[in-house]
């Protein structure tokens, strides 16, 4: 754990904000998040620690920047009151400059909003909403541990609705124990039915040392196979397709003009400052850019930010070849993949130069395509973009 001494050298290009509110109201049976349901600390508390460390963080920055996305995320951000959150907002505006056309987004869990609390978060300046929906099947959002049942996740997207919220997204998951490709193609006619301006649908996966991990070690439930799971993958890419949904990332789909703005900031190495426990920053400076991240523990996280000021763990200094590793495994996960002319540009050496043959093979294979200066998975192939991916570490 280290403070940072001096001041940050000028970021390249704008900056975007990330808020982590590591709090919910339960535990769900599959999460390996940091997030807590028992954690003991007010929110009250919670955020003025975050207020500071938002403050004392804009000091260190040099030069103007100019804000042009905030993400709330968790955790479970809905749990904040609007009050709070609108306190988030203005600091962002405040101390980093936020646009006052940028994207707000806020992550909401459909069991702990109301109309009364979505139209505080409109009010307030949020204007994108993040739903977990995760599942139409109640009896698989009760095996993942969900606060709320299929009926309550659409009354919030009605609330959302009528709060005003036109640009909506909703989390769905796939691959859940036991689930056939029909019953997930039910699951896609029922979230087409809210027509959502955004989708992100994952599929599921035991991580170690959750419940649902456990309960698969003693075998009480097993996930679809590879092939059930790849045939699902594919499902959903059609059936949204077919939809006018375009997929622009692995597990990522939007209307026309609906992408996440905050998210292909990550995939495109575009600096990000993360505020709260465990959030994680990016700073794009130069020569090659700075990651780290803060405490993971909340209750660390706030006795350091009392004592010490701010913090940073894992603090790491890009090398020149970890920057360019990153800008194709990061960007390969979009379907516009990476453009070759901003590589050599920020490289000062052509993308055959460094990763000819890896290029060449996966050219060879059909795994990858070119289109002008960008290189990039066909869509359909996302599916295997591991195999792509892991050529690039
Ligand atoms: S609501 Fe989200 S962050 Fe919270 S426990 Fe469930 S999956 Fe994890």
């Amino acid at each position: 754990m280290q403070s940072p001494t001096a001041t940050e050298a000028p970021i390249r290009n704008s900056l975007s904000l990330y808020i982590h509110v590591p709090f919910c109201v339960k535990k769900c049976a599959y999460c390996d998040f940091a997030s807590s349901a028992d954690s003991g600390i007010s929110l009250e508390l919670y955020v003025d620690g975050v207020i500071r460390e938002m403050e004392l963080r804009a000091e260190l920055l040099l030069g103007r920047v100019a804000g042009r996305t905030l993400y709330l995320g968790g955790g479970t951000p809905s749990l904040l009151p609007p009050e709070l959150v609108a306190r988030f907002i203005t600091t962002a505006r405040e101390r980093y400059g936020l646009a006052p056309d940028a994207e707000i987004t806020l992550e909401a869990n459909p069991g702990t909003v109301t109309p009364e609390s979505l139209a505080g978060f409109r009010a307030a300046g949020v204007n994108r909403l993040s739903l977990g929906i995760q599942s139409f099947d109640d009896r698989m959002l009760a095996l993942l541990g969900r606060v709320h049942t299929a009926a309550e996740a659409r009354q919030a997207v009605a609330a959302a609705r009528g709060a005003g919220f036109d640009n909506l997204g909703i989390d769905l998951i796939h691959s859940l124990p036991g689930q056939t490709p029909n019953a997930w193609r039910e699951e896609l006619r029922q979230l087409l039915e809210l027509g959502p301006e955004h989708i992100s649908a994952y599929g599921l996966t035991l991580e170690e040392g959750t419940p649902l991990h456990r309960l698969g070690e003693e075998g009480g439930v097993s996930l679809p196979d590879d092939e059930v799971g790849s045939l699902m993958y594919g499902m959903t890419a059609e059936v949204l397709g077919a939809a006018g949904y375009e997929q622009y990332e692995i597990a990522n789909f939007s209307r026309p003009g609906r992408r996440s703005r905050h998210n292909q900031v990550y995939w495109q190495r575009e600096s990000c400052l993360g505020f709260g426990a465990a959030a994680h920053s990016f700073l794009r400076t130069p020569p090659f850019g700075r990651r780290w991240h803060n405490p993971l523990d909340p209750a660390t996280y706030l006795r350091i930010l009392g004592t010490d000021g701010v913090t940073e763990e894992e603090s790491a200094v890009l090398s020149r070849g970890d920057a360019m590793s990153e800008s194709f495994f990061l960007g390969l996960r979009m379907t516009d993949g990476v453009d070759t002319e901003r590589f050599r540009e920020e490289f000062g050496v052509a993308v055959e130069e460094v990763y000819g043959e890896e290029i060449d093979d996966l050219l060879g294979a059909a795994l990858l395509q070119r289109h002008g200066s960008r290189l990039s998975i066909p869509a359909p192939l996302l599916v295997l973009s591991n195999q792509v991916l892991v050529k690039f570490v």
